[in-house]
């Protein structure tokens, strides 16, 4: 026991197969029940979001005969933050047989998580790459492909095989037209009921087991419970606790919260990804922050000035001048490192006062010798709609000055715990995508979540869903049901007492000081001193927000300032859970990085004598102590050592 939490007992994976880790996943579908085709039509499965991870659970489960009930907050499905992924998508193919594998690609996800996600997952996620590709062919989605017709890859952080496929700088929207399309065949036959604009803000829980949810009709503020067989949360991840990030404006994690409100373990909350490559802030007016796809790291490379405080223009600054700091520090990998490796060292050179552009929070990212190579013809069709989106926003020409870039918040890799089947703690509750917290540890490589969201809902979950529902059948619940009555009253008592509380600060205020406080001492740095703190300092604007909040209107209209209020009061709570799981991790390792543990030269230092471990927290209320819970990792295969890509 501690001042921030209580020790709980260990909790293990029961559903994953042991035995040669090749055949787990076989040997785990051959053995999973499966439903009668004729019995599927009278099961009802919700699914909670429609991106890449929704949509495709959505639609495969529709095709395999059950009813699906679809919600999402968007005024259209393929409207999802997926559409925002730029850069690509995973897959084991070896079509550029440069030694890529199914080994290889197992091998690096697990290393490139630094040795923090479960071997099991991963090995299956790297397997069922290959099949993502073909199914998305086959759905007409337009990867680029090379001259001779074949499907064209680049090369990803963290790697040294050439295995992304990509559609330009679009892959996620087209990914998602063709997961949609999948979806609408659906929604035509029947088979799919698709609820846009309707926000979960509830889940139902009957005798232990996920039986439905609470919705919200964003545009007429109606409240009903809809009820199912099982609940899938395909929600999304929950980088906007930082405020700005370069998540969609809507991203939230209020879903798996309410999920974990009622039992749902949540794992790993800290490990947050920063991004590299995005375009630095520009001032306090600004309320997101924008991505530069790390495809760009492939062609443009990345420098600063020798000297501190240069201020000279970066055409002015002469070769011998220049530090091009990752392919200086890491040669083997140089400026295809990973993620949390490139991040921390624009940090570390803008500490130094060695940053570029406004404030010193910037670097370079040139693409001079990549234009003087292939000539801009060449980049424009690589890049083309990237470079664009940077001169629209920065009025900067990249084709011709180097691009400005600085860390920020991106992805996050906890989520609620779910085993191999993907099920959480509460049975008949599943979790896909982004939402879940499994297979990328504490470091996600580049254009891999594409690959996890679509894994989990075009092959993993259609299984293990079924064999869920096939231990049934589950007694219908009635409306009436008290934990039904009692879900729907406290949604509706929420409400009231957002709008009751008629305070003189708006939700967005509160929202950007929180998010101030996450990035100031749980970011890219973080010190026990500085956890501590930010507990503190998050408790006491809590309490001020449920003082003087101001949510004008009503709850029987489209009100976005009632819709955010929800949403940052869940951030709050989510936030003091990520800064004590922080501060329990006392080691380095991926997108966590503790100032306390580092190597003489900086590097992050793990203790895997201590750490090595998933860290699932439990909830019992919002003002009393979560309990830890230790979900212990086995590397039977690749075995924890120091990351190095020097
Ligand atoms: C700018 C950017 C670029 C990226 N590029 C890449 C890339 O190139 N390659 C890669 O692999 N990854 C990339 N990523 C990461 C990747 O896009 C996401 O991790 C992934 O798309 C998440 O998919 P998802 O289906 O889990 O969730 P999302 O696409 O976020 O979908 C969430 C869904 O849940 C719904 N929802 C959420 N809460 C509720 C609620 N309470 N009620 C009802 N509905 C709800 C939403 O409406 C939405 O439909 C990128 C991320 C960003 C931000």
């Amino acid at each position: 026991m501690t001042d921030f939490w209580n020790d709980g007992d260990p909790i293990a994976d029961t559903a994953a197969p042991d035995g040669p880790i090749e055949t787990r996943w076989e040997r785990r579908k051959f053995s999973a029940k499966l439903v009668n085709p004729a019995n599927r039509r009278k099961l009802t499965v919700i699914v909670v979001g429609t991106g890449l991870a929704g949509g495709s659970a959505a639609a495969t489960l529709a095709e395999a005969g059950y009813h699906v009930k679809s919600y999402c907050y968007q005024d259209s499905p393929r409207r999802a933050h997926s559409i925002a992924a730029q850069g690509g998508i995973n897959a084991a193919k070896n079509y550029r047989n440069d030694g890529d594998s199914i080994y290889r690609l197992f091998y690096d996800t697990v290393k490139g998580g630094d040795f923090r996600a479960r071997e099991s997952n991963v090995y299956r996620l790297a397997s069922v790459s290959v099949n993502i590709i073909d199914q998305c062919v086959a759905q007409g989605v337009p990867f680029a492909r090379e001259y001779g017709g074949l499907l064209d890859n680049r090369s990803f952080g963290g790697t040294q095989v050439s295995r992304t496929f990509y559609a330009r700088g679009q892959t996620g929207q087209q990914l998602l037209l063709g997961a949609y399309q999948a979806m609408e065949r659906q929604i035509g036959l029947g088979n799919i009921e698709m609820n846009a604009r309707h926000e979960m803000l509830e889940l139902i829980v009957v005798d232990g087991k996920a039986r439905g949810i609470v919705v919200r009709d964003m545009v007429t503020g109606e409240i009903t419970t809809e009820m199912a067989d099982a609940v899938v949360l395909a929600s999304g991840g929950y980088g906007n606790v930082f405020f700005l990030s370069t998540n969609a404006k809507g991203c939230n994690v209020t879903a798996s919260w309410r999920a974990h409100r009622k039992g749902a373990l949540f794992a790993n909350p800290c490990y947050t990804q920063i991004h590299p490559t995005c375009i630095p802030e520009s001032g306090t007016h600004q309320s997101k922050l924008t991505l530069m796809s790390e495809s760009l790291r492939n062609d443009g490379r990345v420098w600063v000035p020798r000297a501190a405080g240069d201020s000279r223009k970066p055409g002015d600054i002469p070769e011998d001048e220049r530090d091009y700091y990752l392919e200086r520090i890491y040669p083997s990998f140089g400026n295809l490192v990973p993620r949390d490796i490139a991040s921390r060292a624009a940090k570390n050179v803008c500490d130094e006062g060695r940053g570029v552009g406004p404030g010193g929070l910037g670097v370079y990212l040139d693409f001079a010798d990549a234009i003087a190579r292939l000539g801009q013809k060449a980049v424009e069709a690589k890049y083309g709609n990237l470079f664009e989106m940077y001169e629209r926003i920065t009025g900067e020409n990249p084709y011709q000055v180097p691009m400005r870039i600085y860390p920020a918040v991106h992805y996050t890799m906890g989520g609620l715990w779910v085993d191999y089947d993907l099920q959480s703690t509460i049975p008949g509750l599943f979790v896909v995508g982004e939402a879940n917290f499994s297979d990328h540890g504490a470091n996600r490589l580049g254009a891999s979540a594409l690959m996890q969201g679509l894994g989990d809902g075009y092959f993993v979950l259609p299984t293990t869903l079924g064999n869920y529902l096939a231990s049934g059948p589950y007694e219908k619940i009635s409306p009436d049901h008290e934990e039904v009555v009692a879900a729907r009253q406290a949604v509706e008592d929420r409400i009231a007492k957002f709008l009751s509380i008629d305070g003189d600060r708006t939700v967005d205020s509160f929202h950007r000081e929180l998010g101030h406080i996450m990035w100031e001492y749980c970011g890219m740095e973080r010190t026990e001193e500085g956890l501590t703190k930010a507990i503190g300092l998050i408790r006491a604007l809590k309490d001020e927000f449920w003082q003087r909040v101001k949510v004008p209107g009503t709850g029987e209209q489209l009100n976005q300032n009632l819709e955010k209020a929800g949403r940052v009061a869940d951030f709050f709570e989510l936030g003091e859970l990520m800064c004590i799981d922080a501060l329990h991790r006392r080691e380095s390792c991926g997108g966590h990085f503790r100032a306390e543990s580092q190597t003489p030269d900086g590097e992050a230092l793990r203790h895997d004598d201590e750490f090595a471990y998933a860290a699932a927290w439990e909830y019992f209320g919002a003002d009393q102590k979560p309990t830890l819970h230790k979900e212990q990792l086995e590397f039977e295969y690749v075995h924890p050592s120091t990351r190095s890509y020097k």
